[in-house]
């Protein structure tokens, strides 16, 4: 998408990004664990499989199996002379003329190339007629035809799903090396901050956004530090930053990070490490602090809770995913009918809270999800997408087609 027009002085969106995973480091730290415990971690070395699956060929339906050369017509009769069940296989031989009663899975002794399907036959004491012959080497899966001994099965920097782990188990494989989760420390800077379950005083909020910055972590399988609330006061936030950076790779604030007069958070960063870039053109979220501390990554997210998770959303994750080993992935997008007016002035980037739903024929259309202000979190909440507006586009009509990009699992 393009991004050519931001407003001066202002770091267009896609810049930023690549600015960031350009200066994050990548994965090296690994670890060896059980497939038990490997949902959601990220792969470090490649898996190649060390079995065929199947094992043996095999028999494809419950029937009988016998060799095609003995096959002449559609009524031949066959001596059963054994049988295969899953786990019992036939150790013997068939001669011409002779078959042997095979089940679903069981496998396939080498004189034999054909199973029958039991429905296609009629069968006498130990006389198998078929009342239907199969086509020859029909119903058999062969051994490696799903994965070869040897195949590449996961690359370096494969996420597991709960399918993979299935997947490993076939294989016979009890563990793998995996990279090293991040430590992510979270703080949130601001006097008015209370927890939930405290008193507010008059001026005070409740503060939510280390909340569910906690929560959007746990989806990121990383360990968490959670530091708490810090006033704005000089002091505390170099002693919380410089706590934060001896124990953690990455330290995530959230608050302080405009003009105002109590903004420490990019003068401490400034004096403890280096700052990159802080001004993004972007929508909710133009404050964003990335630097680096000694030890550690640094991202200053903004006060305002929607700017604070879509700047985490947006450039913090795909941050911390490099981190954790894993390549980049743009995310899905595709175009969608819009069903409300948005607005929307030039300059910036913008992500609207949205919801996807598809209209009568089948097709997609987004609609906002109200206020777009940077406080009012409840838009992201009732989401399931973001309408993604560049920085040169004006406002959209109803009935304008618009981009649309889904929330992944670490937002939903
Ligand atoms: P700041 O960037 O510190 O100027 O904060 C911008 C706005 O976000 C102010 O209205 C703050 O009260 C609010 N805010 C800052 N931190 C939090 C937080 N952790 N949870 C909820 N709101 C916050
Ligand atoms: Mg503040």
């Amino acid at each position: 998408m393009s991004d050519c027009c931001s407003a001066p002085g202002l770091m267009p969106f896609h810049d930023a990004l690549k600015q960031l995973l350009e200066n994050v480091p990548t994965a090296t730290k690994t670890q060896v664990i059980a497939i038990e415990d490997c949902l959601d971690r990220v792969l470090a070395a490649d898996v190649v499989s060390p079995v065929n699956v199947p094992p043996h060929n095999n028999s494809a339906m419950d029937g009988y199996a016998f060799h095609s050369s003995a096959l002449v017509g559609d009524s031949d009769s066959l001596l059963m002379v054994g049988r295969s069940f899953a786990g019992e296989p036939y150790s013997g031989k068939t001669e011409q003329g002779q078959c042997i009663r095979i089940m679903t899975g069981a496998k396939l002794p080498e004189c034999c190339d054909t199973v029958v399907m039991q429905e296609n036959t009629a069968i006498n004491e130990n006389i198998m007629s078929l009342t239907k012959a199969p086509k020859a080497k029909a119903n058999v899966r062969y051994c490696g035809e799903d994965i070869a001994k040897g195949e590449l099965v996961f690359s370096k920097g494969h996420k597991f799903s709960a399918i993979d782990l299935g997947l490993l188990a076939s294989l016979g494989i009890a563990e793998v090396e995996a990279f090293a989760p991040v430590t992510v420390a979270v703080l949130s800077t601001g006097d008015e901050l209370k927890s939930p379950g405290e008193t507010l005083n008059e001026g005070d909020i409740f503060e939510s956004n280390r909340f569910a910055l906690l929560g959007l972590l746990a989806r990121l399988n990383v360990n968490i530090l959670d530091l708490g609330i810090i006033p704005d006061d000089k002091q505390a936030i170099r002693d919380a930053f410089i706590k934060a950076d001896l124990e953690a790779d990455v330290v995530i604030s959230s608050g302080g990070v405009s003009v105002g007069e109590a903004d420490y958070t990019k003068e401490i960063l400034d004096e403890l490490g280096t700052i990159n870039f802080w001004k993004i053109a972007m929508k909710p979220g133009k404050p964003f602090a990335f630097g680096k501390l000694p030890n550690s990554i640094f991202f200053g997210l903004p006060g305002n809770p929607v700017s604070a998770l879509v700047t985490f959303y947006q450039l913090s994750v795909p941050g911390i995913e490099k981190m954790q080993g894993q390549p980049y992935k743009a995310k899905t997008q595709f175009s969608a009918v819009s069903t409300t007016t948005l607005r929307k002035s030039a300059g910036r980037m913008d992500f609207q809270r949205a919801l996807l739903s598809y209209n009568d024929e089948g097709l997609p259309e987004v609609t906002s999800t109200g206020s777009q202000g940077s406080g009012v979190l409840s838009s992201i909440g009732r989401a399931n997408c973001f309408i993604v507006l560049s920085s040169d586009q004006g406002s959209v009509a109803a009935g304008e087609r618009v981009i649309v990009e889904p929330f992944t699992s670490v937002f939903q």
